[in-house]
């Protein structure tokens, strides 16, 4: 069966949310109000998480390396987060141990135990394991001089994902997502926000809300103060971060959280089973967040850090590929990049009656669901008739039935032998149990339809177009999956193709 494409949601004239900002602080914020019952509109300039929302480390984390900057109130909810998000979406947040070397001149046994222990108790930690010390085998990946070490836990998330998911919650409880629209502005009038929007065709579309958010990640100070002319009582600091991917260094499902000797540390950690991600840097970022990429300063960082922990001696040649992103940090004039806080900060002005206007300084992913209650209990007294808190117990989408991508990649293979295992592996790790719709009724890897290279078949997407907002070759490849790693360029080219003619029908009867 052919998915049409997503239908773009008619627009009310007056919503009670208007939320700016497809990353995963604005569809949290948006899944969360439309759920609370408010009426709900988002618009996202670009693709769902086409910004620093696909571009993290990609772990639901309480940030070990965070105590030493004494932030408790940061780890103490993100570590808790851990295991309400496993709850929420068990398929796509799995746990992952890290192993994190001894080195002692960096820091001393006694002051990692007393950090791990900390983080082991003050998050309300359940089913991850805790943390203890290691010897390593003879046959460990790390150079022969490390021969002790620590192993804790934290979880993996496909970024990315998670946005998309949000997005989907919010859309199911009746909130109007729109892609490709920017809001140029918006101005208070009678009690009402009027903004204004430009779709990706140019097309200019005008609606009111009662209440505006503000969640431009790298662009909420510009947004702010150009496009709403509002002061900022907070400064924003962008601070570019960037990640190498190489073939997978070792075998094992570790990751290894590396110290180097300006004390900052970086990760390496299992990527598509192929592969090892590496990251990452922290520099201040001066330019337009839009086109922030890798410096081979960056590049010779990451892989010196890497060479100074591990027998295999990595080059420059070696990287795959790499991303960069930028992070929209709350300026608290740190001198050091590496050092500022992680913690977020939501600005709140106007009245109920004037209209109000909610700012997002800063966040991680891991405590994107915790910022937007705290959102939306700042927005509270304008909706007195808004429902209570429900995030935290709620499953996103494909995560109804609690499974692991392993627990359901073995209920799809016993019930469809014909699958190929990898393919089932994705589909269940990204679908979780909305992989059935994906089926749809199909019984043969043919019924699948044209193959793009990677497993990546026509219905697959027909269904991202149609239930995820994916609307080209980049949407799919890189942010809905990563098989941009494993398609060659004329499988791209086919894969574009193919999409232009659902836009276009007569080009596909041609095909
Ligand atoms: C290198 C790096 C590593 C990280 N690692 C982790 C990690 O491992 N774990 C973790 O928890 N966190 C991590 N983070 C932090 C986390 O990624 C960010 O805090 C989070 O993604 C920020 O999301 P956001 O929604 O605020 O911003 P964004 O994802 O950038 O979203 C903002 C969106 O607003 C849109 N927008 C802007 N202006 C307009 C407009 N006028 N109209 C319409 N749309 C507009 C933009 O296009 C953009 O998509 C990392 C960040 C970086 C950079």
């Amino acid at each position: 069966m052919a998915h049409p494409t997503l239908a773009v949601p008619p627009l009310a004239e007056t919503y009670d949310l208007a939320v700016v900002g497809g990353g995963i602080n604005g569809v949290g914020i948006a899944a969360d109000a439309a759920g609370r019952g408010l009426s709900v509109f988002l618009c996202e300039k670009d693709d769902l998480a086409s910004h620093t929302s696909s571009a993290s480390s990609k772990l639901i984390h309480g940030g070990l390396r965070y105590l030493e900057h004494m932030e408790f109130r940061l780890v103490r909810e993100a570590l808790a987060e851990r295991e309400v998000l496993l709850r929420k979406a068990a398929h796509l947040v799995r746990p992952l141990r890290f192993v994190l070397p001894h080195r002692p001149h960096l820091r001393p046994a006694w002051m990692i135990r007393l950090g791990l222990f900390l983080y082991d108790h003050i998050g309300g930690r359940r089913t991850l394991a805790g943390s203890h010390g290691l010897k390593f085998a003879a046959d460990s990946p790390l150079r022969e001089d490390i021969r002790r070490g620590f192993e804790y836990s934290d979880c993996w998330v496909d970024d990315a994902r998670l946005v998309v998911l949000n997005a989907m919650a919010a859309r199911e409880r009746g909130a109007h997502i729109h892609t490709r629209t920017r809001c140029l502005g918006a101005r208070r009038s009678k009690g009402l926000w009027h903004l204004h929007l430009e779709r990706q065709d140019g097309s200019r579309v005008s609606l009111r809300a009662r209440a505006l958010v503000n969640a431009a990640g790298p662009w909420v100070e510009s947004f702010l103060k150009e496009d709403l002319r509002q002061q900022s009582r907070y400064g924003i600091r962008l601070v570019q971060g960037s990640h190498l991917i190489v073939p997978a260094m070792y075998q094992g499902d570790q990751a290894y959280i590396l110290q180097n000797e300006d004390r900052r540390i970086v990760f390496v950690i299992p990527y598509m089973q192929h592969f090892s991600m590496i990251g990452t840097t922290d520099r201040d970022y001066h330019g337009d967040p839009g086109q922030v990429r890798i410096s081979s300063e960056e590049t010779q960082y990451l892989l010196s850090v890497v060479n100074a922990h591990f027998r295999q001696q990595l080059q420059a040649s070696d990287v795959i590929a790499s991303f960069s992103g930028v992070r929209p940090l709350c300026d608290d004039e740190s001198g050091d990049p590496s050092a500022v806080t992680r913690d977020y900060t939501l600005d709140l002005s106007g009245t109920a009656e004037s209209g109000l206007l909610l700012s997002v300084f800063g966040g991680k992913l891991t405590t994107y669901r915790r910022l937007a209650e705290s959102a939306l209990a700042l927005l509270a007294p304008a909706f007195p008739g808004m429902r209570p808190a429900w995030t935290g117990k709620a499953a996103l989408p494909g995560g109804e039935k609690g499974q692991s991508a392993a627990e359901l990649t073995r209920i799809l293979l016993a019930r469809h032998p014909w699958l190929a295992p990898d393919l089932a592996a994705r589909w269940a790790a990204s679908y979780g149990c909305r992989a059935w719709e994906l089926l749809d009724q199909r019984n043969s890897e043919l019924a699948l339809g044209e193959h793009f290279g990677g497993h990546l078949h026509a219905c697959e997407v027909d269904y991202l177009c149609q239930q995820e907002w994916a609307m080209s070759a980049e949407d799919i490849l890189w942010r809905r999956s990563k098989l941009g790693l494993f398609l060659d360029a004329d499988q791209v080219a086919s894969l574009e193709s193919y999409l232009a003619s659902r836009r276009h029908p007569r080009q596909r009867a041609a095909r």
